[in-house]
């Protein structure tokens, strides 16, 4: 039996990398006012259909999606946003508090074309504000993020920011889109066609090359901003100069999804070769409305965790397991027994501590020990026990000192948890 394609185990060998991302990270969320929230993988259809929009990638060619037993229609959540906003209004948080601040880290579903830094069943660090309309929130997510991964000894990550415009200035950028498509009209794929009609902006997602080179002056949101916009997006700009954050404008962002208003952004890294996107964001101040909640501003992002994690391998190759405190070899039934009921004790005082169960030589449990990293070993054979005593092993200084059995966990702690 072999995992299904795009979908992939993350073993014990990978995950310290995995683990230290989401330790700064949890860390990085609290500090900033953020608190954890956990929603479910499985959603109704509908919701992810209403807030990515039916005419997009995911929703039209990349969601897991089938039929309950009972004929409804549930998808396996291709992202976080919309589950967070259903939840936000399901329990009705703005009535206690308007502002919330939350992060979420999971795994997300989507059916895309595998390949390095892609996969069908992948992982985000997610973070969303609600209930702030100003910029500086936008600027303070960009800062964030930049915070985690300076912390995390990333460099050569560079942040691309857009402005997507809102209800107010869409139709006249709507307007100029549509008579410029209209005049590429014969270079574009049926897909763009059939997009022209329905979701004219989502031609600017499409991955064709011709269509690319076909669209590559198309007129941008930046180009139709109303004054509120722009002097929101000046301020971010502004904020993040002053904060002495480096960033570029690119006008051609326009992210995969239309619930964005305002503020878009990604970080992008060159080391993974296609695959460049290792966190996207934006605001959609619009959603929350439209899923049936009170007018309520909204931004978020989500970091790639899977890429993150594949960026920081080629810096940090051989992360390497933490090593253990102790390892205890014991010879005989005897000492096995005294040995299990040490190492419960011990582990319960937080200190790393295994023991082998199997009956093996002094040998090789030497040599387990080694494999295991063990920083001190001790050494519980009949002789020992016989006098009351056992022997701890350093195991880089080489030194030995016979310890009693009275006092031995006690003792054991003292020495381990220095
Ligand atoms: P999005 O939800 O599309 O804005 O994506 C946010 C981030 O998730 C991207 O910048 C990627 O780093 C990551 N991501 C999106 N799709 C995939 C995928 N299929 N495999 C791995 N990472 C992904």
């Amino acid at each position: 039996m072999q995992t299904i394609r795009g979908f992939r185990d993350i073993l014990p060998e990978q995950i310290s990398l995995w683990q230290k991302v989401e330790k700064e990270a949890i860390l990085l969320f609290e500090d900033f006012g953020f608190k954890e929230i956990r929603i479910p993988i499985l959603e109704k259809t509908q919701l992810f259909a209403r807030s990515i929009g039916e005419v997009t990638d995911i929703v039209e060619k990349e969601m897991y999606t089938f039929k309950d037993r009972n004929g409804e229609k549930l998808t396996l959540r291709p992202e976080a946003t919309a589950s967070i906003v259903r939840s936000y209004i399901q329990h009705k948080m703005y009535a206690v508090d308007p502002v919330r601040k939350f992060y979420m880290i999971g795994p997300m579903f989507r059916r895309e074309r595998p390949q390095k830094g892609r996969y069908r069943q992948f992982y985000q660090i997610d973070a969303e504000i609600f209930g702030v309309e100003s910029a500086y929130v936008d600027s303070q997510l960009i800062f964030l993020l930049n915070e985690l991964f300076k912390r995390l000894g990333l460099t050569g990550l560079s942040a691309h920011i857009n402005s997507l415009g809102c209800p107010e200035c869409r139709p006249s950028f709507q307007k100029a889109l549509l008579d410029f498509i209209e005049s590429k009209k014969d270079r574009l794929c049926e897909n763009c066609l059939r997009r022209m009609d329905k979701n004219p902006l989502r031609i600017l997602d499409c991955k064709v090359e011709d269509c690319r080179k076909a669209l590559a002056n198309a007129p941008a949101t930046l180009d139709h901003l109303c004054k509120e916009c722009s002097d929101h997006f000046d301020t971010v700009k502004t904020t993040l100069e002053k904060q002495g954050l480096d960033f570029s404008v690119d006008k051609s962002l326009v992210r995969g999804l239309d619930y964005y208003t305002r503020t878009a952004w990604e970080i992008q890294t060159t080391s993974l070769g296609a695959q460049s996107a290792v966190a996207g964001g934006g605001r959609y101040d619009g959603l929350v409305k439209e899923l049936g909640g009170p007018q309520t501003p909204a931004i978020g992002f989500a970091i790639g965790f899977d890429r993150l994690v594949e960026v920081m391998e080629q810096i940090d190759k051989t992360p390497g397991d933490s090593p253990l405190d102790l390892f205890i070899v014991s010879l005989g039934d005897v000492a096995m027994e005294k040995a299990y009921h040490w190492s419960c004790e011990l582990n319960q005082a937080d200190i790393r501590t295994e023991m082998d169960f199997r009956g093996k030589s002094m040998k090789a449990l030497m040599k387990r020990a080694d494999k295991l990293n063990a920083q001190h070993v001790l050494i519980a054979g009949e002789n020992e026990l016989m006098e009351n005593a056992v022997i701890l092993r350093n195991m880089n200084t080489k030194e030995q000192v016979s310890l009693a059995l009275k006092t031995l966990v006690p003792e054991l702690i003292k020495i381990l948890k220095k």
